[in-house]
Parts: structure tokens; C-alpha cells; sequence
């Protein structure tokens, strides 16, 4: 959905079709399915309006829920996924349980999930050590 605008005026797409998988996980079908409830919904305005622009609150709707998720998640792939060597240092950065626990509560709530400002601090410098290459990952 975020590439209504593009594709043309009186279409609305979901799912993969709408290029609506998580970056860095590759997780698509909460999204499809969340995304086809949104596209179902805003045909039903078109419908009712006769306003082909109404096709548009589909994406609105639905960015306006992800978008964050979406964006933190691009971040990771653009600083993780560029080599081999930034993979395995992902890998290694997600061996630490703080990352763990954030990981798989953010996955289950589909929102970013906080914990006490030092877990962030801790996971933010393990970051910058695997990013910059001082710490090297292990296996
Ligand atoms: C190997 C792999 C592993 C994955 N693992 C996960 C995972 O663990 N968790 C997760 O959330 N996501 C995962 N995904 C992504 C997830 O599968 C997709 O994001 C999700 O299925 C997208 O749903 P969709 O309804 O948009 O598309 P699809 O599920 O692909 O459905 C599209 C349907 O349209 C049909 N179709 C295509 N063309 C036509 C046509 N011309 N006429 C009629 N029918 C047509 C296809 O046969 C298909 O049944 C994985 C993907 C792959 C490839």
C-alpha cells in the first residue's frame, strides 16, 4: 500500500502485491492480513462515496499504525544487511538477551516495546561496537 500513489488513482493492493513485508525480518503475513482488512475497508468508503481518493485512507490507516515498526526495522536492514561480515555481526549483537527479549516482545505486540532507559543505552553502544567494528562478532 505504500506504493498506491504510484501504481495509479483507482487501486488499492495489500500484502506483498503492496510491498507491505517487515524489513530485517521478512515477516509478511500479519502485515497482508492486516493490510487486506485496511484495503477492504477503504473500497468500502470508495464505494459508498463514489471518491476514488477514499482508496488512499488504506494506506493512511495502516502506515499510520506500522510506520515506526517499518522504519526502525529498514534501519537495521540498511546497517546489518549491506555485507557477510554485518550479518554475522548481527547475529552475534542478538545473542545478547536484553536484544532477545526486546525482539520478541516488539514481535509479539507489533509495536516497539521500551524498557528502562540502561537496557537502550546498553543495546545502543553494543550497536555502535559491532557497527564500527571493535567488537567482532562471535559464532
Ligand atoms: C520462504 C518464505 C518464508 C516466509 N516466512 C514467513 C514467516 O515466517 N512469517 C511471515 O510473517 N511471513 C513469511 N513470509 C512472507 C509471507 O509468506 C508473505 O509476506 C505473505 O504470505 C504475503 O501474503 P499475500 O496474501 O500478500 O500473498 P500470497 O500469500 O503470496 O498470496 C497471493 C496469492 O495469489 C495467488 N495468485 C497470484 N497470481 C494470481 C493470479 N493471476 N490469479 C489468481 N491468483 C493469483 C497466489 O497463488 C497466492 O495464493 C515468507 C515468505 C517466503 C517466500
Amino acid at each position: 500500500m505504500a506504493r498506491i500513489h504510484h501504481i495509479g488513482k483507482d487501486l488499492v493492493l495489500a500484502g506483498d502485491a503492496a510491498g507491505l513485508v517487515a524489513p530485517s525480518s521478512g515477516e509478511g503475513i500479519y502485515y497482508a492480513m492486516i493490510g487486506g482488512q485496511e484495503a477492504a475497508l477503504a473500497t468500502h468508503s470508495c464505494l459508498l462515496s463514489g471518491n476514488s481518493k477514499d482508496l488512499q485512507l488504506a494506506c493512511k490507516r495502516f502506515m499510520s499504525k506500522h510506520k515506526t515498526v517499518f522504519r526502525v526495522l529498514e534501519a537495521m536492514q540498511n546497517a546489518y544487511y549491506k555485507s557477510d561480515d554485518r550479518k554475522e555481526c548481527f547475529v552475534s549483537l542478538c545473542k545478547n538477551v536484553d536484544v532477545q527479549r526486546l525482539t520478541f516482545e516488539s514481535y509479539i505486540h507489533k509495536k516497539l516495546v521500551t524498557r528502562i532507559p540502561l537496557v537502550h543505552l546498553k543495546i545502543m553502544v553494543k550497536n555502535l561496537l559491532h557497527l564500527s567494528g571493535l567488537v567482532r562478532a562471535t559464532t
